[in-house]
């Protein structure tokens, strides 16, 4: 088990932290996450991501019965996800699920599973890992070439990118 692309095994921040770190601790699993003391997580729905009315993608959702929490994981068509996931993908309480669509990339590429709070900014990083700061309003994000959508609005629904 080396760094996975789960998003699970990735930092919060979109920052390259990781890449300092000695081996020992890359190896390390993360501490088994619980959104509250006694998670009863079930399967929940799943938000389709569709360009032409082609499905490129979806998201998984899944919910706690007892908090109410909803945990999100990216599906992308057509690749073999190794799920080595432990526990469930955190997010803070004041965020929420979201996908980020770039109206400059195409397929694939197209969207991203992002964590938004009410306000503020966030990290993205693009095709080109660059990373780019983000203006959000009221859980969506304001920008000329990006736009989003929440999970919790869409769930069982296909979005058209
Ligand atoms: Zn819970």
């Amino acid at each position: 088990m080396s760094d996975s692309d789960t998003p699970s095994g990735k930092p919060q921040s979109f920052t390259r932290k990781t890449l300092d770190k000695p081996e020992e601790e890359k190896v390390k699993a993360p501490p088994v996450y619980k959104c509250c003391d006694n998670p009863q997580i079930t399967y929940y729905g799943v938000v389709n991501l569709n360009i032409n009315e082609r499905t490129i993608g979806s998201v998984d959702v899944w919910r706690c019965g007892v908090c109410k929490k909803q945990f999100c994981e990216e599906k992308q068509l057509g690749i073999e996800e190794l799920t080595d996931v432990v526990g469930m993908p955190r997010i803070d309480s004041d965020a929420k699920w979201a996908v980020c669509v770039s109206k400059l990339q195409k397929g694939k590429d197209r969207w991203k599973l992002v964590k938004l709070k009410e306000n503020g900014e966030i990290k993205f990083e693009t095709v080109e890992e660059k990373i780019i700061t983000l203006k959000v309003e009221n859980f969506k994000i304001e920008d000329d070439q990006h736009w989003s959508f929440l999970i919790e609005d869409n769930v069982n629904k296909a979005i058209e990118i």
